[in-house]
């Protein structure tokens, strides 16, 4: 295997390769790009190591100091004041939905309006306030949330029923967001030079305007954070409205930004129903951006009310939707069976199946396709399921009540479509499904082609490579997908041709990590550039060209102001 690693000059002196290169020194990737000069790598944030019993017992304790809030109300920041709403939901833990999280005020549509004037009312300052003061303001940012690690994570494990390891490493990724988009935005500040002789001319940014952040709950922290701050820090005032079902989280999302020092009025946070302040704040005139993460339905909704002009609007609405996925790994036969299987149950049923980037579809080979289903039916019966703060549970509950309705649902015509290799019984108190494995899946079955966000999963079987990459491709989704080859051909092919956003070749499919691994789609997985890429803050700004002619002009100064 050692021999076979394809680094290995055994490996790479059967592949035909010129002497010269064989025995060049080593390089890291082969390549030198013009980002290995310029750009260091970017630190990111280090995970806890639960293995440390020093750590896994802070992360327990917080659990315990995080349940003595419980039920606590949570209310919304509108122009820089914790403001009273007539409704209060409750949001409950999932793997006990009798325990209340927390309580959260709903904001009206007036509210939503006077929210949009205040943010109105600070746009001028903020856009002049220099870059190098807001970038400082993210980095405050990320080192309190690194400060109150453990109990983010805690309040994640309870109100999403995220298991505690993977919301240890979603603080990371917000932190890291914080910390990118600040070295990212102070790159951007610097601009462009193309002067000639005579005449300057100069390229650079300016923010948009009032800024409509609207996410999900799956990525409770993450995702928020990195919308949220990633507007902030290009200039735009932004409203920060969360997922219901994830507002306590993103309350303490809203006190660290507060508290890192953004003015009232800059960021105000505005929970609030999606079908109806949400809808109202997307249609509003004076709203700029819609950076939105979501299901595909909601994504195109909110695309099309963008793009309709109201009176009063003078502009037309920028619109980032991150959608859904129907990802794809495809096992083909020379592929290492104990890494593929360990790849695919992590990636299909971690998180219950939740993240956007889960694996719900695995394309195997034909000849090792018997071999594949009963060892993956294997690996998934050893699977821990139950309550998400308990260290050794691996699978934990769905969201809600309405989620697990929908995903009994969709297991119930998965049995009318395919076969059960295994159905896994799950706690009956809490919302939780055990995973289920269908095979023999026809490429067309509803389960194979829509997004069920639980932790079904769907095997196929392919006769060879070319249809196997005509079935991973053959959904309306390009999120993310895998591969797991041995076959240097097969490897060179899915990089070409495996429609999708982001491609893992042997390796599980979830857990981009910010800088290293962009993350986005495209087809109806969405619009905009990757999150936490080289392209992202772009969208948040209005690029502008100052050409002047600075030949003699003469000079004629204002008295008072230029003398
Ligand atoms: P959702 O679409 O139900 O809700 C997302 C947000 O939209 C919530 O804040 C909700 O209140 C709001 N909303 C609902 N109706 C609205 C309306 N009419 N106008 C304005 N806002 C409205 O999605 P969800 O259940 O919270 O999240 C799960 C979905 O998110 C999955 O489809 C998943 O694939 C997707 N997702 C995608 C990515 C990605 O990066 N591509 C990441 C995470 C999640």
């Amino acid at each position: 295997m050692e021999n076979t690693a394809n680094s290995s000059f055994l490996r790479q002196s059967s592949e035909n390769k010129p002497l010269e290169e064989l025995l060049a020194a080593p390089t890291t990737n082969g390549k030198t790009t013009i980002h290995d000069i310029v750009k260091p790598v970017f630190p990111n944030a280090a995970d806890s190591d639960y293995a440390n019993a020093q750590q896994r017992e802070q992360a327990l304790n917080s659990i315990g100091k995080a349940r003595l809030q419980l039920g606590k109300t949570y209310l919304p920041i509108i122009n820089g004041e914790y403001t009273n709403t007539a409704q209060i939901v409750d949001s409950v833990n999932p793997s006990n939905p009798k325990e209340v999280v927390g309580k959260i005020g709903l904001i009206s549509v007036e509210q939503a309006e006077h929210a949009i004037k205040a943010a109105k009312a600070a746009f001028p300052g903020w856009k002049k306030t220099p870059v190098r003061e807001r970038t400082a303001i993210l980095r405050k940012a990320a080192d309190l949330m690194e400060k109150r690690r453990h109990e983010l994570t805690a309040w994640m494990v309870l109100e999403v029923g995220k298991p505690l390891n993977q919301c240890n490493a979603e603080v990371s990724e917000a932190i890291d967001f914080c910390r990118y988009y600040a070295d990212e935005m102070e790159r951007l500040d610097m601009g462009y030079k193309y002067d000639t002789a005579g005449e300057t001319d100069r390229y650079s940014y300016q923010p948009r305007g009032i800024s409509l952040v609207i996410s999900p709950w799956n990525f409770p922290l993450a995702i928020p954070t990195g919308m949220t701050v990633s507007s902030l820090v290009t200039g735009n005032c932004t409203l920060l409205k969360p997922a219901e079902t994830s507002s306590v989280i993103a309350s303490k999302i809203a006190e660290i930004l507060v508290e890192a020092g953004f003015p009232k009025g800059v960021f105000q946070f505005v929970p609030g129903k999606g079908s109806s302040v949400g809808d109202f704040m997307v249609k509003h005139p004076d709203v700029n951006s819609i950076t939105f993460t979501g299901s595909q339905e909601v994504g195109c909704h909110i695309y099309a009310e963008a793009a309709i002009l109201r009176p009063g609007q003078k502009h037309l609405k920028r619109v980032i939707a991150e959608m859904g996925g129907k990802n794809a790994i495809i096992v083909d036969e020379s592929a290492d069976l104990d890494q593929a299987v360990a790849g695919v149950v992590y990636s299909a049923f971690g998180y219950s199946g939740q993240k956007c980037s889960a694996c719900s579809r695995v394309v195997v080979s034909a000849p090792i396709y018997d071999a594949f289903v009963e060892r993956l039916v294997e690996a998934t019966r050893s699977l821990n399921i139950g309550d998400a703060e308990k260290p050794s549970t691996q699978v934990g509950p769905v969201i809600d009540d309405k989620a697990q309705k929908r995903i009994q649902e969709y297991i119930a015509k998965g049995k009318r479509e395919a076969k059960v290799a295994i159905e896994m019984t799950a706690p009956e108190d809490g919302y939780f499904v055990g995973p289920v494995v269908f095979k023999d899946v026809s490429p067309n079955a509803t389960i194979a082609q829509e997004e069920i966000f639980g932790p079904v999963l769907a095997v196929m079987k392919a006769q060879n490579f070319t249809e196997a990459l005509e079935i991973a491709n053959g959904t309306n989704f390009a999120l993310t997908g895998g591969l797991y080859s041995r076959t240097p051909s097969h490897i060179e092919r899915a990089k070409a041709e495996f429609e999708v956003g982001n491609i893992y070749i042997n390796r599980g499919i979830t857990g981009a990590i910010v800088s290293r691994q962009p993350f986005g789609g495209f087809k109806l997985s969405g619009v905009g550039s990757k999150a936490g890429g080289p392209d992202y803050l772009l969208q948040f700004l209005e690029p502008r060209t100052i050409t002047e002619n600075v030949q003699r002009q003469g000079f004629a100064p204002i008295e008072g102001v230029d003398s």
